[in-house]
C-alpha cells in the first residue's frame, strides 16, 4: 500500500483530494473544522518536504451547478488558520484559471481549488474532466476517506492519469489499517456491535462479519425482529416481520460458524415513544402490547459488559437504544464505557458507519476508543465487505 511516506515531495505539486464538506452556519462560518484538521498531517508532510499542496473538494450537493452559497472561499481562512499557512483560492477547479495558479504555486504554498461539485462532470466520473485535475499536480493524493466509496472524476477515475505516482495520505492509510484490524488481522477474541434500528439496513453487514468475529452483540431496534422470529413477545417494539425468517438463518449461520451471537434478554421498555412515557424493564421476550423497547436492560449490558471486557478487537456501528431521548440512552453510554476499559486493557476499538459516530461524539467517547472513522457511508460500504473505487483506483 502506497502512502505519501513513500514519496518525497520537494519540488513536486500535490493534487489531494480532502474532505472539506464541513457544516457552515447562516453567515458562512465554519461550525466544525475536524475535517480540515484530519486532512493536516498529509498536507504537512508534503510542505516540509518542499512539496506544493493544490487542494480539491465537494462542498454540500450543488448538483453540478454553480451555488454561490457553497463556494470552498467561504472556507478559505478557515482551512489558512488550521494549517498555519496562507492558502490560496483559485475561483475554477479545472481549465486555464486553475491552472494558472497552480503554475504560479510555490514550494510550500497551499492552493484550494473551487468545489468540485460546481460540474456535473465530477459526479458523473467524467474521464475528461479528471484528466483536466490531473493537469494540476504531479502526484495524486487521495486522503477522503468520506467519499471513497464513490466513483467520481477526483477520486477515482483520476488516479488512472497517475500511473506511478498516486498514493494514499495519512487519513486514508488510517481508515484502511483500521478496517483491516477488524475485519483481518486483529487480535482475538473478535467482537461486533452491532445496533441501529433496523435489520433491513445492517444485513449485509451482519452476513460479511459472521466470518470475522467470534461474539455478534446485537443491539437497538434490531433485536425485536430476533426476538419475535424466535417465538418471544415484542409488543409495539419496532420490527420488520418481513425480515424474520432472514434473522432466523443469520442465527443458524452463526452456530455453524461458530460465532456465539447475544441478543438483549432484557429491555428498558416504554409505553410511548416519547422522553416522558412510563418505562419499566421486561424480558426482551416478554413485552406487553402497547409497550416498546427502546432500549437494552440491566441483565442485558451486564452479558454485553462480559463479553467486551475479554475482547481484543472490537468494532462499533449503531446505537444500542433510541440514544437521542436522555431516557434511552444508557444502553449505549454503557457500551461507551465497556469500550472505554477495554481499549485501556489494550483492545483495538474502532466505531464507524452511520449515527454511531455521532453518538460517540455526544457523549464524549470519541478520544477513548482507539479509531473513529470519519466515514459514514464509506465505513459502511467497507463493512459489507465491498472493495472501495477510491481505495482500488490507487491500488490498481
Ligand atoms: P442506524 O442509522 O440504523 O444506525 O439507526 C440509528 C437509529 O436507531 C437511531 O436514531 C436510534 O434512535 C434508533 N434506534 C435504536 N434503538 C431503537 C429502538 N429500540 N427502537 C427504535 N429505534 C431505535
Amino acid at each position: 500500500m502506497k502512502t505519501i511516506n513513500d514519496f518525497n515531495f520537494k519540488g513536486k505539486k500535490a493534487l489531494i483530494r480532502v474532505d472539506f464538506n464541513v457544516p457552515l452556519d447562516a453567515d458562512f462560518n465554519v461550525t466544525d473544522d475536524n475535517r480540515i484538521a484530519a486532512a493536516k498531517p498529509t498536507i504537512i508532510k508534503i510542505l516540509e518536504d518542499g512539496g506544493s499542496a493544490v487542494l480539491m473538494s465537494h462542498l454540500g450537493r450543488p448538483d453540478g451547478k454553480v451555488n454561490p452559497d457553497l463556494s470552498l472561499k467561504h472556507i478559505c481562512n478557515k482551512v489558512s488558520e488550521v494549517l498555519g499557512v496562507k492558502v490560496k483560492f483559485s475561483t475554477e477547479s479545472v481549465g486555464p484559471i486553475a491552472e494558472k495558479a497552480v503554475a504560479e504555486l510555490k514550494s510550500g504554498e497551499v492552493l484550494l481549488l473551487e468545489n468540485l461539485r460546481f460540474h456535473a462532470e465530477e459526479e458523473k466520473g467524467d474521464k475528461n474532466f479528471a484528466e483536466q485535475l490531473s493537469n494540476l499536480g504531479d502526484i495524486y493524493v487521495n486522503d477522503a476517506f468520506g467519499t471513497a466509496h464513490r466513483a467520481h472524476a477526483s477520486t477515482t477515475i483520476v488516479a488512472q492519469f497517475f500511473p506511478e505516482s498516486k498514493c494514499f495520505g495519512f487519513l486514508l492509510a488510517k481508515e484502511i489499517e483500521a478496517i483491516e484490524k477488524v475485519m483481518r488481522t486483529g487480535e482475538k477474541p473478535v467482537t461486533a456491535i452491532l445496533g441501529g434500528a433496523k435489520v433491513s439496513s445492517k444485513i449485509t453487514i451482519i452476513e460479511n462479519i459472521l466470518d470475522k468475529v467470534d461474539h455478534l452483540i446485537i443491539g437497538g431496534g434490531m433485536t425485536y425482529t430476533f426476538v419475535k422470529a424466535k417465538g418471544g413477545k415484542v409488543g409495539n417494539s419496532i420490527c420488520e416481520d418481513d425480515k424474520m425468517e432472514l434473522a432466523l438463518e443469520i442465527l443458524d449461520k452463526a452456530k455453524k460458524k461458530g460465532v456465539e451471537v447475544h441478543i438483549p434478554i432484557d429491555v428498558l421498555a416504554a409505553d410511548d415513544f416519547n422522553n416522558n412515557a412510563n418505562t419499566k424493564v421486561v424480558n426482551s421476550n416478554e413485552i406487553p402490547d402497547g409497550w416498546q423497547g427502546l432500549d437494552a436492560g440491566p441483565k442485558t449490558l451486564e452479558i454485553f459488559k462480559e463479553v467486551i471486557l475479554k475482547s481484543k478487537t472490537i468494532l462499533w456501528n449503531g446505537p444500542i437504544g433510541v440514544f437521542e431521548m436522555e431516557s434511552f440512552a444508557k444502553g449505549t453510554i454503557a457500551i461507551g464505557n465497556f469500550i472505554d476499559e477495554a481499549t485501556k486493557n489494550g483492545a483495538f476499538s474502532l466505531v464507524g458507519g452511520g449515527d454511531s459516530v455521532a453518538a460517540v461524539k455526544q457523549f464524549g467517547f470519541e478520544d477513548k476508543v482507539s479509531y473513529v472513522s470519519t466515514g459514514g457511508g464509506a465505513m459502511l460500504e467497507s463493512l459489507e465487505g465491498k472493495t472501495l473505487p477510491g481505495i482500488a483506483a490507487i491500488l490498481a
